[in-house]
């Protein structure tokens, strides 16, 4: 029988799959074509039935799928450091002040850049990113191979541009055609801030906006008592309720944080199938609280992992967050089987693409996407290697990651960047701080 053409078999001391048995092939492979899996089993049977353009060997490594971030501001990479160790309100004062002098088409593409060599570097392939000048950012994303969600920002009258509300949904409107004709297979999203920087009014104008294009929704909600108090001032009422009112809470909505939950509004998300972008890391940083993700999951809500921007979170690190999530909740509970290191995983993975409303992202089966991690753990914190879950999520970090696959194209390759020009990236963002 001869050997069926593939792009590429990557072969590892293991492979979590992530599928819905939690199945580890050891001494497996991924063969891989056309930017999408072919085939799953042990290397040998790949390397058998497959004959590969190249063969990527990772002894000492396990492959797992790459990290979906699903909250983030990539391009705040341009502000880490400039705000810590302040309250949320303090934070977004110096933000918005910051953002409104620097940002620029150009800005943003430093920082985007900039921030999604950093995501690649770190195991990450797709993040849902809320920030002004979306048009820069999905030209930086196409050109690095990164599956960059994204779409028009609303943040009151806040835009670097100076348009009005009127202004700002004209061109929502032109960004979201521009997308549809640019991506056509590709979901839509509109962005409003938050239920504390719109009023009621806004929130229904982005609404009917995004029902027309048949676009998802990204928000902030709940994610401080400050925030928690600002919406009631603003629009009379805690945010999960105005978002509710608006017509916000839906299944094809992405809520950050929901860190301040009352039981009702748990039951009315997980009612909803509004998914959650738990960040333990920046929720921490910031003092906002920990989010009731146990409550949550008992709920049967849909919870997926975020990052936050950097300038919040300090680092674009997925490892830090699902590392945190596995962590923090058993502390809170005082129960240690709370989010095993499997689930942990499965947060930061399947349970991300299904939050974004990606079939096809987030595990590794045949027909799904390839975008992959190769993250290596025979290493001085992490060996031995009793158990891969464990070691990915105890024991591995970020600069462990040997190559990371996006839609089937190898994006760093024993950890340098083949899409992006390292030193450039840094270069440019260091030029853009110190302006
Ligand atoms: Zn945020």
């Amino acid at each position: 029988m001869a050997a069926e053409a593939v792009d590429l078999i990557l072969t590892a001391d293991a492979v979590l799959t992530v599928d819905a048995a939690g199945t580890v092939v050891e001494a497996g492979a991924v063969a891989i074509r056309a930017g999408v899996i072919v085939a799953v089993g042990p290397a040998v049977d790949l390397l058998a039935r497959f004959v590969a353009v190249e063969v990527l060997a990772s002894p000492g490594c396990v492959i797992a799928p790459g990290w979906v971030n699903t909250h983030t501001h990539l391009a705040m990479n341009l502000f880490r450091g400039a705000a810590d160790d302040v309250t949320l309100e303090v934070f977004l004062e110096r933000m918005i002040s910051a953002e409104m002098r620097t940002l620029s088409a150009e800005t943003v593409s430093i920082g985007t850049r900039a921030g999604i060599a950093e995501c690649l570097a770190g195991g990450t392939t797709t993040a849902l990113d809320m920030y002004w000048f979306p048009r820069a950012s999905r030209a930086v994303a196409a050109e690095a191979g990164f599956r960059l969600l994204n779409g028009p920002i609303f943040m009151g009258d806040q835009d670097p541009e100076g348009r009005d509300f009127a202004g700002m949904l004209a061109e929502g409107r032109a960004i979201l055609a521009d997308n549809r004709a640019e991506t056509p297979d590709d979901d839509l999203w509109v962005m409003p801030h938050s239920a504390y920087l719109l009023d009621r009014g806004q929130l229904e104008s982005i609404r009917a906006l995004a029902a027309d294009a048949g676009a998802r929704v990204h928000t902030h909600a709940s994610e401080s008592h400050g925030e928690v108090a600002m919406a009631a001032q603003v629009n009379g009422d805690r945010p999960v309720a105005v978002l509710d009112q608006a017509g916000l809470l839906t299944a094809r909505t992405v809520l950050a944080h929901a860190v301040h939950l009352t039981d009702g509004e748990i039951d009315r998300i997980a009612a909803s199938g509004v998914a959650v972008a738990h960040c333990p890391v920046s929720n921490l940083k910031l003092g906002c609280g920990i989010a009731r993700v146990p409550d949550l999951l008992a709920a049967d809500a849909a919870v997926s992992l975020g990052t936050d921007g950097a300038a919040s979170a300090g680092a674009l690190d997925m490892f830090a967050a699902v590392r945190m999530a596995a962590l923090l909740h058993k502390g809170t509970t005082n129960d240690p089987t709370m989010i095993s290191a499997e689930r942990a995983v499965r947060l930061g993975t399947v349970d991300g693409a299904r939050a974004v409303g990606l079939a096809d992202v987030g595990t590794i089966e045949a027909g799904m996407q390839a975008d992959l991690q190769v993250v290596r753990v025979e290493t001085l914190n992490a060996q031995p290697t009793r158990d891969p879950w464990s070691a990915l999520v105890y024991a591995a970090t970020a600069t462990d990651v040997r190559h990371t696959v996006a839609r089937g194209r190898i994006v760093l390759r024993d950890r340098v960047l083949q899409t992006i020009d390292e030193n450039t990236a840094l270069r440019e963002l260091s030029e853009v701080a110190a302006r």
